[in-house]
């Protein structure tokens, strides 16, 4: 079937897709679903196109608008264990603006995300562990806008603000380094959750629209994890990269101008070198091109070898969506 794209486990990259609920508006306005949730076999998400061909889509795995924050995190926890195990690991949340990216990594208070609950189960192992291994752990926060970084846990930084543009320094052969970066040092789960909440509160911070300018954003939580062997003194560092990306709806060209341009560029520009990177390291192909974005440059040494990738393609249910949904769905086939 011509339709049929299939999206096999292939090495360390996994894909799942989450759908998020009609909205109270959306249901009360009757709003059509673009998705055929009764047909659909475990990991396939189908759409149901108005009168054109059903398109049946393959994922590790799939998660209805039913599912919950525990059961989208299920799936997500064997990635801690593979950080403490001493393996760098990148989480993404890509999709449209509006279909659940920053619910699914941040999550909210009583509904906690990936974030949190990932953090969690690093200590939770950590503990199980403690007669064995010695764990340090720190947490950056920052933000790539218009190519360039930004700190989040550095509380005088402002969007655009050129005195506290972070740089990447490769410091070792395929290892990269941001100085300056500020790594808060975390030892329980209060601690995290407010570094957690300052960075998420900084994103706000300066700008006009707070939702917009985070649509337009990528939040990127940068979790380190050094490890000591209390038996053999062996040590292990390794990294865990949470990344809330931003929103991948194509922009028309006649529609804005000037510094919406500009964004909408680079929000493409960044989205597709990470296309390139990870089908390129999924192809095995010789040249894989880190340096076109600044989010490809700073994750090269946690993308590829033995590195784990788990990409979540958030989709809204909705007929009208259909468009960016099918485009989203084609990036989760580019990057299998
Ligand atoms: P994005 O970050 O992709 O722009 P958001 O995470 O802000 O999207 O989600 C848009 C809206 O939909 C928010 O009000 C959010 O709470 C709600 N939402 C998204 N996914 C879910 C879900 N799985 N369950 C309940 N509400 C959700
Ligand atoms: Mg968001």
């Amino acid at each position: 079937d011509l339709y049929n794209k299939v999206l096999e486990l292939k090495g360390n990259i996994r894909v799942f897709c989450r759908c998020r609920p009609q909205s109270t508006d959306e249901l009360a306005a009757g709003a059509s679903m673009a998705i055929d949730f009764e047909s659909a076999k475990d990991g396939e998400l189908i759409i149901k196109a108005n009168g054109g061909p059903r398109k049946v889509f393959k994922f590790d795995s799939v998660f209805n608008p039913q599912a919950d924050q525990e059961t989208v995190f299920e799936n997500t926890a064997p990635f801690a264990t593979s950080v403490l195990d001493g393996y760098n690991v990148s989480i993404f949340a890509y999709g449209q603006t509006g279909t659940g990216k920053t619910f699914t990594m941040e999550g909210t208070e009583e509904a906690r995300g990936v974030n949190y609950r990932t953090l969690e189960e690093l200590f939770r192992i950590m503990k199980e562990r403690q007669k064995l291994f010695l764990y340090e752990i720190t947490v950056s926060v920052m933000e790539v806008y218009n190519e360039q970084i930004r700190d989040l846990l550095q509380s005088d930084s402002q969007p655009g603000s050129s005195n506290k543009r972070l740089e990447i320094r490769q410091v070792a052969e395929g290892v990269h380094h941001v100085p300056g970066l500020v790594e808060a040092r975390v030892s329980n789960m209060s601690e995290v959750w407010e570094v957690l909440q300052t960075g998420s509160n900084a994103r706000a911070v300066g700008s006009t629209n707070a939702n917009e300018h985070s649509s337009r954003s990528h939040c990127i939580h940068c979790v380190m994890v050094r490890g000591e062997n209390l038996i053999n003194g062996e040590c292990t560092s390794s990294k865990l990269w949470l990344i809330d990306l931003a929103g991948s709806e194509r922009v028309a060209k006649t529609d804005v101008q000037g510094e919406r341009l500009k964004e909408a560029q680079n929000i493409n520009k960044s989205l597709s070198a990470l296309g390139d990177v990870i089908s390129a390291l999924a192809t095995k192909s010789p040249h894989v091109p880190f340096r076109n974005s600044k989010l490809t440059h700073l994750l090269q040494d946690s993308l590829g070898g033995d590195s784990k990738t788990l990409m979540l393609v958030q989709i809204s249910p909705n007929e009208d969506d259909v468009s960016e949904t099918l485009c989203s769905l084609n990036f989760a086939s580019r990057v299998r």
